[in-house]
Formats: structure tokens, C-alpha cells, sequence
């Protein structure tokens, strides 16, 4: 018997699981894989605040203050600020450090660990595992869902399901003369999405792309399109695929059960990227776990505070971002072409250099401001009709 169960230990499981040890409860995470970090499909771009608020450690490649972003027509637009605003890290690392974190507190590991079932009892919720081929029976006084995205335990359970979802692919590649991040809009090679070309270690980078279905043969054309643009080496390079949710889980709680980082949704509307708004969610369900052991009260009732605070966090930042991937999705290559020629002749580099609210992980007010100014530069309908959906 656990205090408390985690499925999957990816870096959000390991999180909580180690902020759950710590506070002193008996934690056990299951994972399907025989090992953390093991084939993970991430760009590894966390921005520098979360990495401090969340006191993070991982092998970092690069830092970064800058970026490029490249219209369709191969015209770019390049925005800095003074300062490095993210880390570019290798992500098995950072699983790997919660892990050992979470150990270190006394969280417990099982790996090979498949949770086929999750049953909420009056005492305590049990998971049905599949290790090694035989079925195991895990008991806690409750269960953290943190297995991702794509995993139909949620579904099972009665929390509903993600019904948007984003395709990525991703390939090592061998990079010429690449120093920093830049993105590639062009609503032929990635319909609705975007795709990247990052630095990692010297000569190599990570090329991805985020695409509305099978990914595979948008990463394909991607990495001819750079192999042509002289950017990379060669295209014979092992993809990695994963889901991105587009959507939130309709209820991240339930008897017992909560619900944490992609698996539940917490990912930037605006990027995918889940790992800060995974962590940032999975605080405030430890405390509220934690509330839940002081008044040995593990009721849909009580959990559902989680529920209020994260979305009451996330959700206007989310919704923003939404809004404009929706306008995105509607522009042609000859309007992207458009916007990033008017956003550099009209001061948008300038604006993001100064502007003294910038973050990296909260976009929306940055969105607004930007649209704004670009409504007022150009002629452009999309721009003008975001615009005034964001007032
Ligand atoms: C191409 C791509 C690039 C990305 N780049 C970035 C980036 O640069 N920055 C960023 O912040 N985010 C990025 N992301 C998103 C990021 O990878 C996820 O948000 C993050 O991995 C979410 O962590 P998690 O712990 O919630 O889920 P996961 O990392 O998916 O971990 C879930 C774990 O649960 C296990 N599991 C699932 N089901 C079960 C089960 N039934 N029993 C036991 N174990 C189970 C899985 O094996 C897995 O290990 C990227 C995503 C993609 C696809």
C-alpha cells in the first residue's frame, strides 16, 4: 500500500513524485518503459525562468536569446532581447535528474510497468499493471495520471478525452553554420503548424515540424527543403514522432485521481511546448494532494480545486493562443509573406527588445501588442479581424 501511485515518469511525473516524497508520502511511479529518457521526442527548450523557479538540472547545449523567423518566400525576420530567455537541453538529462531527484526523496520506480486499469475504492484506488506479461496490483490512497498524451487511461476513467491533437516529427541533423533557433512558417510544408531547425551541440541541431496528421512525410519534404536551403548535411536522418494535445481534458480530477501535465492538456497553445506549464500545474496538485492527506479527504469534491487553480492559471493564456493558431491556420503563404515583411519594416524586432513585459513561456500579452501593431502597419483583413477579437 502507497500513499500515493504516479503513471508514467516523465518529467512531470517525476516532478510531482518527487515533490510528493518529499513532503514525506510512500510514492511509487510506474513507467511502461525499461527506462527514463528513453526515446523521447523533444526540442528541449525551457524557458530560463522555469528553469530556476523549478530549480532544474540537465545537460545544456545552448542558451538563447534569439531567433529567426522565415516567411515562406525565404524572407526572415529576427528578434533578440538582451538576455538569454531559454535553455536548449538535452531532455533524457532533465528526465533523468527528476528521477534521481525524486529517489533521492524515496519516490520508488517500477519500470516495464504498463497501468492497464485504474479503480477508485471507498478506501483507496488500485492500478492494474502489466509487468513482464504477468498483472500486478498496485494500492494508494490516490493516483496521478501523468502518462502523456495519447494515453487512453483518462478516457477509461471518466475524465473524458482530447479530441485536437498536433503531430511532431523529429530528426538529428548535421547543421552548416547554424547559431541559433529559427522557425519556418509556410503553410504548404506544415498546413496550420511551423517547423524548426535548433542548435544543439556544434554541427548538430534538431529539425521539427508540428503537422495536422501522419508527420512523417512533412518532415521528409522539410529536410529536403533545408538539405536544399544548404542549412543541413544530409536527410537520412532516424525520425522521432510524438502527440501534442490541442485541448484541454474536460476534468483533471476525479475520485482519487488527478490529472497532470500533457495527459491533462497543460501544454503552450501557441508552441506545444508542456514542460513549464506541466510543472507549474503539477505544484499545485501536490498541494493540493498534500490538503487532501491533512483532511484525509480524497473526494472528486475536494480535488477539484486542483481544476479551479490551473485553469484559473492557464486558462486565459491558453485561450489566446488558440485564437491566433485559429487565425494562423487561415492565412495563405502570400499573407505570412506579407506580415513578416510588414512586422520588420513596422518595428516588431524593436518592440520585442523593449518590451518590458516579455516572457517566454506567457504570450498572450505579447500577441495582443503585436497584432495591434500590425493591424495598424497593414492592410492585411486576417490581421485586422484578430485584432479586434483580441480587444
Ligand atoms: C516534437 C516535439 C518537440 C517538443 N519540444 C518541446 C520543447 O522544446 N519544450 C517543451 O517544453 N516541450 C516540448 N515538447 C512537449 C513535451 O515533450 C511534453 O510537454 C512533455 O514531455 C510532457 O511531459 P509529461 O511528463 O506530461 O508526459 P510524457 O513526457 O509524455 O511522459 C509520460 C510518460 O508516461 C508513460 N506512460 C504512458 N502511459 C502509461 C501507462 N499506461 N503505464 C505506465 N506508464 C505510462 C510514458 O511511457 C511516458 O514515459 C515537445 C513535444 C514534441 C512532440
Amino acid at each position: 500500500m502507497y500513499d500515493v501511485i504516479v503513471v508514467g515518469a516523465g518529467p512531470i511525473g517525476s516532478f510531482i513524485a518527487s515533490r510528493l516524497a518529499e513532503l514525506g508520502y510512500r510514492v511509487i511511479a510506474l513507467e511502461q518503459k525499461e527506462c527514463v529518457g528513453e526515446n523521447v521526442c523533444c526540442t528541449g527548450i525551457i524557458s530560463v525562468e522555469c528553469f530556476s523557479t523549478f530549480n532544474l538540472e540537465a545537460a545544456i547545449f545552448r542558451k538563447a536569446n534569439s531567433a529567426k523567423f522565415f516567411a515562406p518566400c525565404g524572407q526572415f525576420i529576427r528578434l533578440e532581447r538582451e538576455n538569454p530567455q531559454a535553455y536548449i537541453i538535452d531532455r533524457a538529462s532533465l528526465d533523468k535528474s527528476l528521477k534521481q531527484r525524486a529517489q533521492r526523496h524515496g519516490a520508488n520506480y517500477l519500470f516495464s510497468a504498463s497501468v492497464v486499469a485504474v479503480t477508485p475504492e471507498t478506501d483507496c484506488v488500485s492500478a492494474t499493471v502489466d509487468y513482464h506479461g504477468k498483472q500486478r496490483t498496485f494500492t494508494a490512497q490516490a493516483i496521478i495520471l501523468a502518462c502523456g498524451c495519447g494515453s487512453r487511461l483518462p478516457e477509461k476513467i471518466g475524465l473524458g478525452e482530447i479530441t485536437n491533437f498536433a503531430f511532431g516529427a523529429q530528426a538529428e541533423v548535421n547543421t552548416i553554420d547554424l547559431d541559433e533557433v529559427e522557425l519556418y512558417f509556410d503553410q504548404n510544408l506544415f498546413p496550420g503548424f511551423f517547423g524548426w531547425l535548433v542548435p544543439t551541440t556544434p554541427d548538430k541541431g534538431l529539425a521539427g515540424l508540428l503537422a495536422p496528421k501522419n508527420p512523417a512525410p512533412y518532415l521528409r519534404d522539410f529536410l529536403y527543403h533545408l538539405r536544399a536551403q544548404g542549412k543541413i548535411a544530409s536527410t537520412e536522418d532516424e525520425m522521432k514522432f510524438g502527440t501534442i494535445p490541442l485541448g484541454t481534458l474536460p476534468r483533471t480530477y476525479g475520485d482519487r485521481i488527478i490529472a497532470v501535465g500533457d495527459a491533462a492538456g497543460q501544454v503552450k497553445s501557441t508552441t506545444g511546448g508542456g514542460i513549464c506549464y506541466g510543472l507549474l500545474c503539477a505544484d499545485i496538485a501536490a498541494e493540493c494532494l498534500h490538503q487532501a492527506f491533512l483532511t484525509n479527504d480524497f473526494s472528486a469534491a475536494r480535488l477539484s480545486s486542483y481544476d479551479k487553480q490551473w485553469r484559473a492559471k492557464l486558462n486565459r493564456e491558453l485561450q489566446s493562443g488558440y485564437r491566433a493558431r485559429w487565425f494562423y491556420k487561415r492565412l495563405g503563404n502570400r499573407h505570412i509573406d506579407k506580415l513578416i515583411s510588414v512586422a520588420k519594416d513596422s518595428g516588431i524586432p524593436q518592440l520585442v527588445a523593449e518590451w518590458p513585459d516579455f516572457s517566454f513561456d506567457w504570450h498572450g500579452p505579447l500577441i495582443s501588442e503585436i497584432v495591434k501593431h500590425l493591424a495598424i502597419a497593414s492592410s492585411l483583413q486576417p490581421v485586422k479581424a484578430l485584432s479586434k477579437h483580441n480587444d
